[in-house]
């Protein structure tokens, strides 16, 4: 793996793209108000230090945000005249780890966070969650290994440490490839599962894979009409003002360098991914 890191291009220019990427912001900071959603799934033991280090470093800088302050900041009731713009941190799936990550890395610190998870795969055990895992999870490329999902007592837990829980479908499908029938029932029925369980519906939902290839505009109406807040996996600062059907977040790559992290992290990537932004927001000003 270190071989590999030190040989991919983007790795190793990320150093000095991260100085340029700077250069442009102090020039042209980030609108007041706005924010970054962090985008995280199963924090392995190996990656933690990388976590503990990129958490840390914003709660240091004062940058780190909870689900209710980037939700505030949607509505523009965010001070004005920030510096660089905060962090809300996510994590998709529900995997085991989320929960020792939270106590070990984020209680500590204060941090609240935003868990999206999947009922379906939660009430699953053993074999059948494995397989679930691999199949719908890691979409049939690799298996489960020793990778298992939250039960709800860890969803529970969760939200007795103050975290926040969205919706990320029932089972974890692609609804883009789903039926109309089908897509409602990952998101009706995802939905309907959380309120027998934990009393609610979520207000936050995060649609499977993320990329804008994996959302349309009937799965978005039917997200709609069920929670006030969509989170896709596309990069991009989120803002005042902007539909909260439409929101952007940043994966943060623990195994890459730390340049190429913190590239990330900064939004150096936003270029990117205009179109995939400027398709989401369509979408969003079509329901
Ligand atoms: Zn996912």
């Amino acid at each position: 793996m270190v071989i590999k890191a030190m040989l991919n291009p983007r790795h190793l220019a990320a150093p000095l793209w991260l100085a340029a990427w700077r250069a442009g912001r102090a020039l042209f900071p980030e609108p007041a108000g706005s924010f970054r959603i962090l985008l995280f799934h199963d924090v392995p033991k190996a990656e933690r230090p990388a976590f503990a280090q990129l958490v840390q470093s914003l709660a240091d800088a004062g940058r780190l945000i909870t689900p209710a302050q980037a939700e505030a900041r949607l509505n523009s009731a965010a001070p004005k005249g920030q510096g660089r713009p905060p962090c809300l941190i996510s994590f998709d799936d529900g995997f085991a780890s989320n929960l020792e990550v939270a106590e070990t890395i984020l209680a500590p610190l204060g941090a609240k966070a935003l868990f999206f998870v999947c009922p379906g795969l939660t009430d699953l055990s053993g074999q059948a969650q494995a397989d679930s895992i691999a199949a719908n999870v890691f979409d049939g490329k690799r298996g489960a290994n020793d990778l298992t999902i939250l039960g709800w007592d860890g969803v529970e837990r969760l939200m007795a440490l103050g975290h926040s829980i969205g919706s990320h479908t029932l089972s974890h499908k692609r609804l883009t490839a789903l039926s109309p029938d089908q897509c409602a029932e990952q998101i009706e029925g995802a939905a309907q599962a959380f309120q027998a369980r934990l009393g609610a519906v979520p207000e936050w939902f995060a649609y499977t894979f993320g990329d804008v290839g994996s959302i349309n505009p009937p799965s978005l109406a039917a997200i709609a009409a069920r929670h006030r807040f969509c989170r896709s996996g596309v990069r991009g600062l989120n803002v005042p003002g902007m539909s909260p059907l439409a929101l952007r977040a940043d994966h943060v790559d623990l195994a890459a360098p730390p340049a190429w992290r913190q590239v990330a992290v900064e939004g150096g990537l936003d270029p990117l991914y205009r179109k995939a932004r400027a398709a989401l927001d369509g979408m969003a000003r079509g329901l």
